[in-house]
């Protein structure tokens, strides 16, 4: 027996887009629970998050991009440090000779942030905020917001920030799913729509934004129960399928995999659903009736 807690599941918008886009990639990663080793852009990715997070807890004249440039010198610094997150399992993820070179992708990623939005004339209502919560039809939702921005007049936007390449026009669709799963949470817990969502890739001060509508928002919730309903059903049964593409590429399961001549490890049955409390924020849909 392995020594993991069993919790029950609920879905976040990682591991939606690992259902639809493989089943046995997402058994394998909620499910089973099965570690995978930290990437380097994975871990430079938290680095820059934590350094944003901090950046906009300061107070606005303290935001400049000199004092964003030294927060990343200590939270390079920190994450290098002993027990600082870049050990695992008694290997390091960076390399301590790529040090400086790490230092300065952090560095750069940051300080587009300032050719995008100015973090010195606005604050943010909440950073790297954790919401739990459920569709109107009982799907358990969760996951964190890395910024929500109110603005005076009480328009609500959501801000996720992106440390990899902006997507190529096929895969946005992909990357705003995702948004419009974080404003279907912010909706469901506070009932007010955001107007909207943005997206910032960092590695070339691009963005994406979306000013989602009450009935994109009431498909994107249709599509979250439908595929709900599918893992549980997969999850009583036990069959979860691959699906190969070209993410077959990046994944860290393919010894595992039947698609590859692995064999998957005995199912170890599904663990339940997370129950959340339905009577958030009633939903008004298009047309009426919901
Ligand atoms: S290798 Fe491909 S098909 Fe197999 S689990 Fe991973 S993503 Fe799915």
């Amino acid at each position: 027996m392995g020594g993991l807690v069993r919790r029950p599941l609920a879905l976040s918008a990682s591991r939606a887009a690992d259902f639809r886009r493989c089943p046995l990639l997402y058994r394998l990663r909620a499910i089973d629970r099965i570690p995978e080793p930290r990437s380097r852009a994975q871990v430079l990715g938290t680095v820059v998050h934590d350094v944003l997070e901090t950046l906009y807890g300061l107070d606005r004249p303290d935001r400049g991009p000199a004092r964003a440039a030294d927060l990343v010198g200590d939270a390079v610094e920190a994450f290098f440090a002993p027990g600082g997150g870049n050990e695992e399992g008694g290997l390091v993820v960076v390399p301590h000779a790529d040090r400086d070179a790490f230092r300065a992708e952090a560095a750069a990623l940051v300080a587009t942030l300032y050719g995008v939005e100015d973090p010195q004339r606005f604050s943010p209502a909440a950073c790297e905020q954790y919401l739990v919560t459920a569709t109107a039809a009982g799907t358990p939702l969760h996951g964190y917001l890395d910024r929500v921005d109110v603005a005076p007049t009480g328009e609500v936007r959501v801000v996720d920030y992106k440390t990899g390449k902006p997507p190529r026009p096929a895969y946005r669709d992909e990357a705003m799913f995702q948004m419009r799963f974080y404003a279907l949470m912010y909706r469901r817990i506070h009932g007010v729509l955001p107007t909207q969502l943005k997206l910032i890739y960092l590695k070339d001060g691009s963005w994406l934004t979306l000013s989602p509508d009450a009935e994109a928002l009431a498909g994107t919730e249709a599509t979250l129960d439908a595929l709900w309903a599918a893992i549980e059903s997969a999850g009583a049964s036990g069959e979860f399928a691959p699906r190969t593409s070209r993410l077959c590429d990046w994944c860290a399961h393919q010894s595992l995999c039947p698609a590859f001549g692995g064999t998957p490890p005995e199912y170890p049955g599904w663990p339940g659903s997370r129950v959340v409390p339905v009577d958030v924020t009633p939903i008004e849909r298009p047309g009426g009736a919901g």
